[in-house]
């Protein structure tokens, strides 16, 4: 039998070879035989160094641990995926602790309720991978180890992340579902609808794209049922409120409430269909295949309603998305040869009418703005252009307010007041991005991205360790890449999001400047380079890739200024009557600044007065501070990793572009934990099942024994000279890479 190996190939990544000649030292060339018969030289340097991956053994490809290959590397592991999920469908598959879920593109019928009930109760190893069986691992351990539990799923748009989570969460419905009548399990799974109405979107490479992470906690109580849940979220993209790139769409919500417009109840939102308004329609097609907008807002609705909130304050929220799309109407005029404007329509009078804010005062101040020195206050006329952000930026400011209301909402229905136990946290966040161009956005997602990956880093090292030890085996050191320097580089002192800070502290500061700092310090750091050819770029070197920023904008996505103007004028404003009840306990929804969701119910301030000093906090300061507190909770939790992987970029059921798997397995770090298990001991089998495999390779005399680990040692001794190739643990071998497909070797040759 030939040597088979792994190839480079640019289409296929790798492609399988046979050796058919015997390497000799100081050979320059192998002579390889690929799949079509053909014959090529393969040349290899003096050192023989760069010998291509080998092959395992058949009877290893398809197992549903990739740990349990023998070669472990990344042309094994996408050979054993692909093999997995064409041949047999199986859309997961085991990485060591990692699951791999390949997204099919496809109902499957492996999510039914008895399903549910098939995994629940079970171990792992007894089962096929399933998203089911890590979440009943995570529900076991919490009770076993009484320790709180988090999954964390991750992956690029379109790779299935909300999907598994919203599986994950339906097994915690069912098997933690209580006795008691409260309807919290209901309650948990309705917070999907709602918040996918108001957070997702239809992208060029997701029609139901969250923009937004999350973290949900459901928490149970000693008898391990479900009492509540809590969530908290990432950094809405607000852009989109004002602007959707070419085939893409805002929020659902406002297509949902447009398509319901006709509704008597909603005559007085003024609303037509999403084409007649901007904010709405700047993508093109307002519609989705598949997707019956009419339909998805009585399911809104019917959420909102399961999660108490009231019809009026359902009512509420839709006045300020309504008005919002009125906003995004407005004609502005220039006059006086374009240094002011004037805006005067019917959608003025709308969004005005809709908030029941005052209207002469609102005119006015969409179309100036007040400067505040030391020494005076005035008041200047903005350009169209000036207009036409201010506006963006208020319409994003209302929109990103309500967001947090329903967020705040929503938690309050899922509180209770029951002593938490125990619980288990989802963690649905976007995965690492690299585009043609890529601004803060994708700069903030790396950068958690790279937090995350040190955690599983430590995490993935600190299980090895710790195996070692259970097993008794002498302590060996792996050396794992760790990210820290590049995280430093993002968050330390006078790192990039300080000197960004920094920047959006002067008066007069720029991208331009800012990026002239960032290579005066940072240039020497092995994680920062200055591209050749660019005075308004950098370059990060992530874990997964190399990525280059554009400067431009980061100043004023970080600073994201509204005008206090607007602001104070829809502060002003007392919310109780957007609502018919009175004496209604709950706050409405609020659109002036803060966080708190109290409405502040102060008198009509006159408009000119000195702005509000409190200094705001930066976007890139807040996303530090909750990643920062994210680790911290994911790191006294014990944490389970779900990859997904999105298997082609057309969306078809079954199809695997193994360039893309690729791309992907190495930005999750499926490869990263892969080589810190081949630099141990990547290979561990049960004394048990050792024997039961190689029973053929013993001597009679020898089996007979008694003692199995004896037995074992006796036979490893004979076959495997090299001692440092396996240990003996207490109840398990552990081997080197390559070591079991030379034992598959010897015994095929058996046979
Ligand atoms: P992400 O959250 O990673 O951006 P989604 O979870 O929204 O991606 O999945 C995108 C689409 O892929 C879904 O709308 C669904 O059509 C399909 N999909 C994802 N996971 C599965 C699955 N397990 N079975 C069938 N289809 C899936
Ligand atoms: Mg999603």
């Amino acid at each position: 039998m030939y040597t088979r190996v792994w190839i480079p190939d640019p289409n296929e990544v790798w492609r399988s070879a046979e050796i058919i000649k015997d390497y000799k030292e100081g050979d320059k060339s192998l002579r390889l035989k690929l799949e079509d018969e053909t014959v090529c030289e393969y040349p290899i340097d003096r050192q023989g160094s760069q010998l291509p991956f080998l092959r395992n053994p058949d009877i290893l490809v398809g197992e549903n641990d990739l740990t349990a290959l023998s070669y472990l590397h990344e042309p094994a592991v996408l050979h054993n995926l692909k093999v997995r999920f064409l041949e047999s469908n199986h859309i997961y598959t085991y990485c060591g602790i990692v699951l791999v879920a390949i997204n099919p593109y496809e109902q499957l019928p492996i999510y039914e309720q008895d399903v549910i009930y098939a995994y629940s109760g079970q171990n792992m190893g007894d089962m096929d991978p399933h998203i089911f069986a890590v979440a009943e691992e995570a529900y076991k351990q919490m009770a076993r180890d009484e320790k709180n539990q988090s999954i964390i799923v991750s992956g690029e748009s379109g790779a299935g992340k909300t999907v598994s989570a919203k599986y994950a969460m339906r097994f915690f419905a069912t098997v933690g579902g209580s006795a008691s009548d409260t309807n919290i399990e209901a309650k948990v799974l309705a917070s999907s609808p709602i918040m996918e109405a108001i957070g997702n979107a239809k992208t060029t490479r997701n029609d139901n794209s969250s923009r937004f992470g999350k973290y949900i906690q459901i928490g149970f109580d000693k008898r391990y049922h479900i009492i509540g849940a809590n969530m908290r979220t990432y950094l809405l993209e607000k852009s989109r409120v004002v602007f959707q790139a070419e085939d893409e769409r805002n929020y659902h919500i406002f297509y949902q409430l447009c398509a319901s417009a006709s509704l008597p109840e909603f005559k007085d939102l003024s609303l037509t269909c999403a084409e007649d308004f901007f904010y709405t329609s700047q993508g093109g097609d307002t519609s989705i295949d598949g997707v019956d907008d009419a339909d998805d807002f009585e399911k809104t609705r019917h959420a909102f309603t399961l999660l108490g909130v009231k019809e009026s304050h359902q009512m509420a929220i839709f006045k300020i998305i309504a008005s919002i799309l009125h906003l995004g109407n407005l004609e502005i005029q220039a006059e006086r040869d374009g240094d002011a404007c004037s805006i005067s329509d019917e959608h003025l009078n709308n969004f005005c009418s809709l908030l029941g804010v005052e209207h002469s005062q609102m005119q006015h101040w969409l179309c100036h703005r007040k400067f505040v020195t030391t020494a005076e206050t005035y008041v200047k006329t903005m350009s169209v252009q000036q207009v036409v952000n201010a506006r963006n930026a208020l319409a994003k400011h209302i929109y990103a307010q309500l967001f947090n209301w329903i967020v705040e909402h929503v938690n309050k229905a899922l509180h209770t007041t029951i002593k938490q136990h125990s619980f288990i946290g989802v963690l649905d966040i976007y995965g690492f991005e690299t585009f043609e161009v890529n601004s803060f956005e994708q700069f903030c997602i790396n950068y958690a991205n790279e937090k995350l990956q040190q955690q599983f880093n430590l995490h993935v090292f600190k299980l090895e360790q710790e195996e070692y030890m259970k097993e008794q085996i002498p302590w060996t050191l792996i050396d794992f890449y760790d990210n820290q320097p590049c995280i430093d580089l993002i968050e330390a002192k006078l790192g990039i999001l300080d000197l960004l800070d920094e920047e959006c502290k002067v008066p007069k500061g720029t991208d331009q400047n800012w990026a002239q700092k960032l290579y005066d310090r940072h240039s020497a750091s092995q994680h920062f380079q200055k591209p050749r050819m660019s005075n308004t770029s950098f370059i990060v070197v992530h874990f997964a890739d190399k990525v280059e920023y554009q400067c431009e904008g980061f100043l004023e996505k970080n600073r994201d200024t509204v005008y206090e103007e607007q602001i104070n004028i829809l502060k002003a404003r007392n919310f109780t009557d957007l609502f018919h009840d009175e004496k209604d306990s709950m706050p409405a929804p609020p659109v002036g600044k803060g966080t708190s969701s109290k409405i502040s119910v102060r008198s009509a301030r006159p408009a000119v007065k000195a702005a509000n000093k409190e200094h705001k906090k930066t976007v890139g300061h807040q996303f530090r501070n909750s990643l920062h507190l994210l680790m911290e909770t994911l790191n006294a939790t014990t944490p389970h990793y779900v990859r997904c992987i999105k298997p082609n970029d057309e969306k078809l059921p079954f199809k695997f572009d193994p360039k893309r798997a690729v791309q992907q397995l190495r930005a999750c770090g499926v490869l990263e934990t892969i080589r810190i298990s081949a630099a141990g001991y990547p290979s561990r089998w049960s004394y048990h099942d050792f024997l039961n495999r190689y029973r053929v390779l013993m001597k009679k005399r020898d089996i007979s024994k008694n003692d199995k680990k004896q037995i074992c040692k006796t036979l490893l001794e004979n076959l495997i000279t090299d001692p440092d190739k396996f240990q003996f643990g207490r109840t398990k071998i552990f081997f080197r890479a390559g070591q079991v497909a030379y034992l598959e070797k010897l015994r095929a040759d058996k046979f």
